[in-house]
C-alpha cells in the first residue's frame, strides 16, 4: 500500500468512495454478506490495566469473574436453548488471580459443549499476558492453547498500532511490536486471527492509514488474518468521556470503505453491536462484507452504554442485508459457508 496514493483518497466524497469500495467488494465477495450464530463468553472484567479507553475493565476486586462452574453453567443452558451455534468467542481482561489452567479449562468446556462451533479465544494482549504470567513464550501458551481446542484469535486490542497512542490510549496494553508478534506467531502455527482497529478518538487519518498499512504488511506476509473490524469508539464511561465525542457515521463510512480499499483482507466487518444496525447496514453500502452475527451475550460494549440491542436473531440480520440488496451467507467463524439465502 502506498500512503501517498491512499492520502487520496481521503479526498473523494462519499459516494465516489462507496462506488469504489463496492466495485472491490463484489469482485472479492460478489453480493454476498455473512453472519453468524455466536455465542460471547466474557469471563471476567477485573484487569490490571484499567486502559483510560475502556469501560468494562474494573479494578481487581471491584468487578465480576465467572468461574469454571459458571460457565459450564452458561454453555449447557445455551446447549439447550441453541443447536445452530457456529462460533464461540471468549474475551476478558487481564486478571492475575486466574491460574492457566483456568484458559485452559475454558477452553476445553467450549469445545465440549460445541464441538462443531469455531473456538475464536483470548486477544494478543491476553496471550502477551498470560505469557509473561507463566514465563513461557507466546508461541508455547499459543501452541498450549491450540491442543485445547483454540482455532482462530480476535482482533481486539489492536487499537491504533502506533505506540506515540498507544501510550496514551491503553498504556499497560502490549506495544505495537508484541501485538504483531502474537499475531505472526499464531499464523505460522496454523491459528487464524481477526485485527481491528479503534477509531474516533484522537487518531488522525494518517494515523488510520499508517495502522491500515501496517496490518496489510503482516497479511502479505502469512496470510493469516480472516478479517478486518474497524471498531468505533464509544467515550462513554471512559477516561475520554469529556474529552472526545462519538464520531458521526459519515466517518464510520469512510473507513469502512479506505478499509476495503486499502487491505488485501479478504471480509471487512460491519460491528452492529458498536455501530447500531442501522448503521451497519448502511455500512454494507461502503464495501463492508461482514455483519458479525447474532451475538448472544456481549458484555463488553454494555459499559459504554451502547445503543444497539443485546441481540439480534436471524431473520432481523436477514432482513438488513436483503432490504441493501445483498444475499445473507450463514459462515462459521473461519468463514467456511455454512448456507446461502435467496429472497423468497
Ligand atoms: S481494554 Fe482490556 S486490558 Fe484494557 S482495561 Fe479493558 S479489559 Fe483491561
Amino acid at each position: 500500500m502506498n500512503i501517498k496514493e491512499a492520502k487520496e483518497l481521503l479526498d473523494l466524497s462519499l459516494e465516489e468512495l462507496s462506488n469504489l469500495a463496492l466495485e472491490k467488494k463484489k469482485k472479492i465477495s460478489k453480493d454476498f454478506v455473512f453472519f453468524t450464530h455466536n455465542f460471547h463468553i466474557n469471563y471476567s472484567n477485573e484487569c490490571l490495566a484499567l486502559c483510560p479507553i475502556c469501560a468494562f475493565g474494573k479494578p481487581l476486586g471491584q468487578g465480576y469473574t465467572l468461574s469454571l462452574e459458571d460457565i459450564e453453567n452458561k454453555l449447557r443452558d445455551l446447549k439447550e436453548k441453541r443447536k445452530n451455534i457456529l462460533e464461540i468467542h471468549i474475551v476478558g481482561s487481564l486478571n492475575p488471580e486466574l491460574p492457566y489452567r483456568y484458559y485452559i479449562s475454558l477452553l476445553e468446556l467450549a469445545k465440549k459443549y460445541f464441538p462443531e462451533a469455531t473456538l475464536k479465544a483470548f486477544t494478543a494482549t491476553e496471550i502477551a499476558y498470560l505469557a509473561g504470567q507463566e514465563k513461557k513464550s507466546i508461541k508455547e501458551v499459543l501452541s498450549d492453547f491450540k491442543v485445547a481446542g483454540l482455532e482462530v484469535l480476535p482482533g481486539g486490542g489492536a487499537e491504533i498500532l502506533k505506540d506515540e497512542l498507544r501510550k496514551i490510549l491503553c498504556p499497560k496494553k502490549v506495544d505495537t511490536k508484541t501485538y504483531l508478534e502474537v499475531h505472526r506467531t499464531a499464523h505460522n502455527l496454523g491459528i487464524k486471527s481477526n485485527i481491528t482497529m479503534l477509531f474516533g478518538h484522537i487518531e488522525t487519518w494518517e494515523d488510520i492509514l499508517e495502522h491500515l498499512s501496517i496490518v496489510n504488511n503482516l497479511y502479505n506476509e502469512t496470510g493469516g488474518f480472516l478479517v478486518f473490524i474497524p471498531l468505533l469508539f464509544h467515550p462513554k464511561n471512559t477516561k475520554f468521556e469529556k474529552r472526545v465525542k462519538k464520531a458521526f457515521p459519515s466517518k464510520v463510512y469512510r473507513v469502512i470503505a479506505l478499509s476495503r480499499l486499502l487491505l488485501d483482507i479478504p471480509h471487512i466487518k460491519a460491528y452492529w453491536i458498536m455501530l447500531t444496525p442501522k448503521i451497519a447496514q448502511t455500512s454494507l453500502l461502503f464495501g463492508a462484507d461482514d455483519l458479525d452475527g447474532c451475538v448472544y451475550e456481549e458484555k463488553i460494549t454494555k459499559f459504554a452504554k451502547r445503543k444497539s440491542p443485546d441481540y439480534l436473531d436471524e431473520e432481523n440480520i436477514k432482513r438488513l442485508i436483503l432490504d441493501v440488496g445483498f444475499t445473507p451467507v450463514l459462515r462459521d467463524g473461519k468463514f467456511n459457508i455454512k448456507k446461502i439465502y435467496k429472497e423468497s
